[in-house]
């Protein structure tokens, strides 16, 4: 294991919810897909279930895409100041069925909050492994959606398996086309990530 179990849940929590402001497709339409997303990351704690508690977590997707994006010292910058901003104290909890982890926020702060400062908290581990380079973006042309690579080699490069199934027949279609003694294989366009029906739960 790379990071800690709970370091490692966070990142993917935070990429799952980056990736759920997805082009012109918003994937957190409503209180009820918002309860889904917690539902399916297991966050406890204080809900509102209202429209701002809503749009806060949806604003904190900003934040998080400009984090995965930032070198190591704005990231220390960033880190720093939503631990500050939150009153953060971290604290070795452990509750259903998870072993002992972090929490920094008490339970009944905005969830957008308790969102921000796990993240915060599993930054702090990725930081100063000088792992930063773990978080990625996708290597599909026009995907965008953010990446945790928690690979031993360092091998992750697309978000999910639709992008890596579309890259592999891509590189099929670009190889079949040299054999064929064709013009240079195109890339793939930039016309933005084709989807698949049904292919993803969140
Ligand atoms: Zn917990
Ligand atoms: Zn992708």
């Amino acid at each position: 294991m790379l990071f800690s179990h709970d370091t490692e849940v966070a990142l993917q929590a935070a990429a799952a919810l980056v990736n759920t402001a997805d082009g012109p497709t918003e994937r957190l339409p409503d209180v009820a897909a918002l309860d889904e997303f917690v539902r399916i990351w297991g966050w406890t704690g204080r809900r509102r279930r209202t429209a701002a508690e809503l749009q806060a977590v949806r604003d904190l997707r900003r934040w998080l895409r400009r984090l995965w994006v930032a070198d190591r010292d704005q990231a220390v910058d960033m880190v720093n100041q939503v631990l500050r901003e939150a009153n953060a104290v971290p604290q070795l909890v452990r509750h259903d069925g998870w072993d002992y982890h972090m929490h920094a926020t008490s339970p009944d702060a905005p969830l957008a909050t308790r969102m921000a400062v796990e993240a915060a908290m599993a930054f702090t581990d990725v930081i100063r492994a000088d792992e930063l380079g773990r978080l990625r973006t996708c290597d599909y042309p026009g995907c965008g959606n953010v990446v945790v690579d928690l690979s031993k080699n360092r091998s992750k490069r697309y978000c999910d398996q639709v992008c890596g199934n579309r890259a592999a027949v891509a590189a099929y279609r670009a190889r079949k086309l040299e054999a064929a003694g064709g013009q240079q294989a195109k890339a793939p366009g930039k016309t933005g990530r084709p989807r698949l029906p049904g292919t993803r739960a969140s």
